[in-house]
């Protein structure tokens, strides 16, 4: 069995306590993680204060920093196979999805090394003589980073990047459900010479681990990724040290397909959007909106399409939908699945879970046209995509809108100004146009209302890893007049 530990003030530790890891193509325990409870966490960001405001990265010049993160980036790049290998392993996503994607974080790095020594504070032509005013941007503080098991090497990388990048120290809470990615790449952190307490990352559960970083006194910035439930929880923490808050949540994307689309073209994004990843993804497209005239055609070539993935192992380059990550995660996709059949959604393909070993559920369709199936309103976070047909476009956009969530959408049109109609109309932070399910460090990226707030890539994130400090200095060496009035 493979064992792990974590990383605090530049040590690795075995942690208070041990928990076991599954993997879940087979359900066997493969994996000895340690357990960080509160007193872990205290140590964590006791670290990190200290390194923030004492060690040497205090007085680490931005263009350092910078170096830094391009050895960093340098080193995951390096090392891409063994974590994906990892990720596979402790996630169930496949090989073929976290190979790619890990080779791609090395670039966020790069992305966020380049801006560290871009960050501007400004000089204000303030209104009043002999009197210089200017704004320093300085780190925000010590930042607490949850992330949830899928991605856990990209949801940290757009969150680490910009905050190493604005100077801030940070204790990174891997999930309990797959920790071994992030944990081994605490090692590229060690070897990239960051100075001990900088980067401290740590695994355990939410309800102990995690809501004991988000309330901690010495933490003043919390950047969660997860669902909205445990969102609320992280504010109501949040509470207690009025730390600020970025929300990256869950989704119930519309992805709209007009009769005059490339339906073939559209079908691909379609089963990148909901299939990929095994639908465990925060942007998955997991409600289609597509036109009355041309549903039965695009449902029959989805549903080829669907019946075509390659089901198997997640560690097989040829496999193309590999296990949930969790049995938790099975069971809550085959229930909403039977809820929405007893509701009326017809099945088009998939829906069952399948015998033999390992958390597997087949890519499913529901033709939900006239129902009012859970299946619409609820996020899977698995691979079961929801139909719905509509006659006009002001349809269209009420359907893509008759949700809380509003992370991602597609729409595809070959019609220029129907386009432009829908990207203002649609209440969403991401609107991809004739393509789906693409990110870059360069492209912000984060959701409304129940989706979250703040946003993740681009200089921006970085700006919000900082805070001002407005500073007043007087030229003149006149004694200061009259001390009632203010000036
Ligand atoms: P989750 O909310 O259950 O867990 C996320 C993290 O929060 C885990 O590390 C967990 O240990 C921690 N946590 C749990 N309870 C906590 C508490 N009380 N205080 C602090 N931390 C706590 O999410 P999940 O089920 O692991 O992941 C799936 C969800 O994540 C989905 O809703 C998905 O859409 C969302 N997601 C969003 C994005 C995005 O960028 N918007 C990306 C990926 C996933």
């Amino acid at each position: 069995m493979q064992r792990f530990q974590y990383y605090i003030d530049g040590e690795f530790l075995d942690g208070e306590a041990r928990f076991q890891s599954i993997d879940p193509a087979t359900g066997d325990v493969w994996a000895d993680m340690p357990e960080a409870r509160e007193a872990d966490v205290d140590r964590a960001v006791d670290a990190a204060e200290r390194a923030l405001y004492d060690g040497p990265w205090a007085k680490t010049t931005a263009t350092q920093r910078g170096k830094l993160l391009y050895k960093l980036a340098d080193l995951v790049a390096a090392k891409a196979q063994k974590l994906a290998e990892l990720e596979t392993r402790d996630t169930g996503k496949i090989i073929r999805e976290t190979s790619a994607q890990i080779a791609y974080i090395a670039d966020y790095y790069r992305y966020y090394a380049g801006i560290a020594d871009k960050i501007e504070g400004s000089y204000l032509p303030i209104d009043k003589p002999d009197t210089d005013v200017w704004l320093r941007r300085e780190p925000v503080g010590v930042v607490a980073m949850v992330v949830p098991w899928n991605s856990q090497l990209f949801l940290s990388a757009v969150k680490i990047g910009p905050a190493l990048a604005a100077g801030c120290t940070m204790v990174v809470k891997a999930s309990e459900d797959g920790p071994a990615p992030l944990l081994e790449f605490a090692r590229m952190v060690h070897e990239a010479g960051f100075p001990p307490g900088v980067v401290n990352i740590i695994t355990g559960f939410g309800p102990s681990c995690g809501a004991a970083l988000g309330r901690h006194p010495k933490v003043a910035h919390i950047a969660f990724t997860g669902g909205p439930e445990t969102a609320r929880h992280v504010i109501r923490n949040s509470a207690e040290n009025l730390a600020s808050t970025s929300l990256e949540l869950g989704g119930k994307s519309p992805f709209i397909v007009f009769a005059d689309a490339h339906l073939e073209s559209a079908a691909n994004a379609q089963v990148a959007g909901i299939f990929a990843a095994t639908g465990q993804s925060c942007v998955a497209g997991s409600r289609l909106i597509v036109e009355a005239s041309v549903k039965d055609a695009f449902l029959s070539i989805l549903k080829r399409k669907a019946e075509a993935i390659r089901i198997g192992s997640p560690l097989d380059m040829a496999t193309e939908v590999g296990p949930l990550a969790t049995k938790r995660q099975q069971d809550h996709v085959a229930t909403l699945v039977e809820k929405s059949i007893a509701s009326g959604a017809r099945l088009v393909t998939g829906g069952q879970k399948p015998d033999g070993v390992g958390y597997y559920f087949p890519p499913t369709i529901l033709d939900c046209d006239g129902v009012n199936s859970p299946s619409l309103a609820e996020e899977f976070f698995g691979p079961v995509l929801s139909v719905v047909s509509f006659e006009s476009e002001a349809e269209a956009l009420r359907l893509a809108n008759d949700t809380r969530y509003g992370l991602a959408s597609g729409v595809f049109t070959q019609n220029l100004t129907r386009a432009h109609r829908l990207m203002k109309g649609i209440r969403a932070g991401v609107v991809w146009v004739n393509t789906y399910r693409a990110v870059s460090p360069i492209a912000p990226f984060g959701g409304f209302g129940l989706s979250g707030h703040g946003r993740e890539g681009g200089l921006a994130a970085a700006l919000d890893y900082t805070r001002t400090k407005t500073i007043w200095l007087r030229t003149s060496d006149d004694p200061i007049p009259d001390p009632f009035v203010m000036r």
